[in-house]
């Protein structure tokens, strides 16, 4: 009967996604994950599906005529940047008017472009900015949970301490100690056995090879390794890819998907309209506000929160370059793709910085440090939809990230004042020395507690479950992707406990 075989939908396969699909599909439940990007296992053979980052092809980038990369310049030159053919690439951007959201596409949504880091935030910090839950079983529970499932490790001390291809971390590192900033090794998913292997050549090389922002072919343990790898073994879990859900609607006390699947290249090769008991919603931050905004506006939904849309943020990421100067400032000719260190100046305080140092493998000596620095901003932006364009709109703007390039701006100049170099202008946008305009960790739009309740079932809708990045409200002081899987690792045991999915 309906009741004991529910027809269950997930829309969007990245953290969120992966975990539930794998927690119902252990339960005994049949379910379909929809997917709007590619399943590149089956694209492509393995070493074949991603593209470097330097030699960028059809499989960069979602739908663009050209790569649009955070650092957009070397020298005010436009030489970074390529022209690619126009198909389902595996990073897309989601451009709004001052902010563009980098985000993955296809099975294993975010986990296959980007830099697998993987921090487990400051307690103190998650009990600022998510006073609804319970932080403690978060601590206890879900969070090493999280960890041991995504295969997080430590990075190999030996690889850091002596690879040429780490001697753009060593070089930044000695010198946030002569500025007496606090040096930390950042945890990853990476295979750091395989690293030191292609460190060796006796195996492909992936991170060594300027893998990464649009997928690694080798060393990566993205969810297609992990969650998604154990969901699918269950034989329960039907992949659908290439299909993006392009509407919600209530029927009854069911609810109706509209779909889309497109081939490669974007031809329709057909639509339809399926039925379920059950929605879980996992289209990331901007695509599941997206498609409940819009049911919202259009009437397809009613009832839901008027804090549906707000307390988006990109996580206080801001990207700096430095140009070194003096004795000890070379970056090496040859880069990890793969950070493994941070600056932490981090007291909870606006002022909080931690900056990682980011990669530049350009096959060049720059002399130049990249740092993604993720602050404690105080501001929130709202998503609203507009029924005139049919597009969702954003209000972040310079003016909402000027605290977060504030606090970034004052630890690079002690950096520069203790060691010489410069924050360089000449590789962002509009001669901009620090980002104010992209993200790659969107946040909130869907908070938990708020347009939700307190276990992510949707205000006004039972039955519709957020499950991603949404839920969690602008910011978290580290990288996301533990903390999204360790949630939707509490929500789902909290809604398969209590029912609310048979
Ligand atoms: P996502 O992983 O974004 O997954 C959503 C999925 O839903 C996507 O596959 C998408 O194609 C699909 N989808 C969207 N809309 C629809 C629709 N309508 N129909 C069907 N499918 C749909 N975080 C870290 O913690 N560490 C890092 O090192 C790190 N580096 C990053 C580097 C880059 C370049 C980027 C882009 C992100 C990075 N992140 C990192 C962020 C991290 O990947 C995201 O926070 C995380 O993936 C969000 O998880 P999610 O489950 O909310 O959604």
């Amino acid at each position: 009967t309906a009741a004991s075989t529910p027809r269950i939908a997930i829309i969007g396969s990245g953290y969120g996604g992966a975990v539930a699909a794998l927690r119902l599909a252990q339960a005994g439940k049949q379910v379909d994950l929809i997917e709007m990007g590619q399943d590149w296992d089956k694209s492509a053979p393995e070493g074949a599906r991603f593209s470097r980052m330097d030699r960028p092809d059809a499989r960069s980038m979602w739908f663009e005529n050209r790569t649009d990369m955070p650092y957009t310049y070397l020298s005010g030159l436009d030489w970074i940047n390529r022209a690619v053919p126009y198909s389902a690439g595996a990073l897309g951007i989601e451009r709004f008017a001052a902010m563009k959201v980098y985000v993955g596409k296809g099975l294993g949504g975010g986990s296959l472009v980007n830099g697998g880091m993987a921090v487990t935030p400051r307690r103190s910090f998650v009990e600022k900015v998510m006073p609804q839950i319970d932080v403690n079983e978060m601590y206890t529970t879900y969070l090493p949970r999280a960890n041991s499932e995504l295969g997080v490790a430590q990075p190999a001390a030996d690889m850091i301490g002596n690879s040429p291809y780490y001697q753009f971390t060593r070089t930044a590192a000695a010198q946030n100690a002569k500025a007496g900033y606090q040096t930390v090794t950042v945890p990853n998913v990476y295979d750091w056995n395989y690293m030191r292997m292609e460190s060796f050549g006796r195996v492909p090389k992936s991170a060594l090879a300027s893998e990464v922002i649009f997928g690694n072919n080798y060393g990566k343990k993205s969810l297609t390794k992990t969650y998604l790898a154990k969901a699918l073994a269950t034989g329960r879990v039907n992949v659908k890819a290439l299909t993006e859900v392009t509407r919600i609607r209530r029927s009854g006390a069911a609810y109706v998907l509209s779909t889309k699947t497109i081939s490669a290249l974007g031809a329709v090769l057909n639509t339809a309209e399926t039925t379920y008991d059950k929605v879980i919603l996992a289209a990331g931050s901007v695509g599941t506000t997206r498609l409940l905004l819009k049911a919202q506006a259009n009437g397809d939904l009613t009832g839901l929160s008027d804090k549906l849309g707000k307390g988006w943020g990109p996580n206080g990421n801001t990207m700096v370059a430095r140009l070194l100067s003096g004795a000890n400032s070379t970056t090496g000719t040859v880069q990890s793709g793969i950070p493994a260190q941070g600056l932490m100046a981090w007291d909870d305080s606006e002022a909080s910085v931690f900056a990682e140092i980011a990669p530049f493998p350009v096959g060049l000596e720059t002399r130049t440090a990249g740092y993604l620095a993720l602050t404690n901003n105080p501001n929130t932006g709202t998503f609203t939809f507009n029924t005139t364009t049919g597009k969702m709109e954003l209000d972040w703007d310079a003016a909402k990230h000027a605290p977060s390039v504030a606090a970034t701006k004052a630890v690079m100049e002690r950096l520069n004042a203790a060691n010489g170099g410069a924050t360089r202008t000449d590789m962002l946008e509009n001669g901009k020395g620090y980002s104010d305009y992209f993200t790659y960790h969107p946040l909130g739009g869907c908070v938990l507690g708020q347009a939700t309740d307190l276990n992510g079932e949707l205000t006004g809708a039972p039955g519709v479950f957020v499950m991603d990045s949404s839920l969690i409200p602008a910011k978290l002081g580290v990288n996301p992707f533990v903390f999204i899987t360790a949630l939707a690792e509490r929500n789902m045991d909290k809604l398969l406990a209590a029912g609310r999915l048979a």
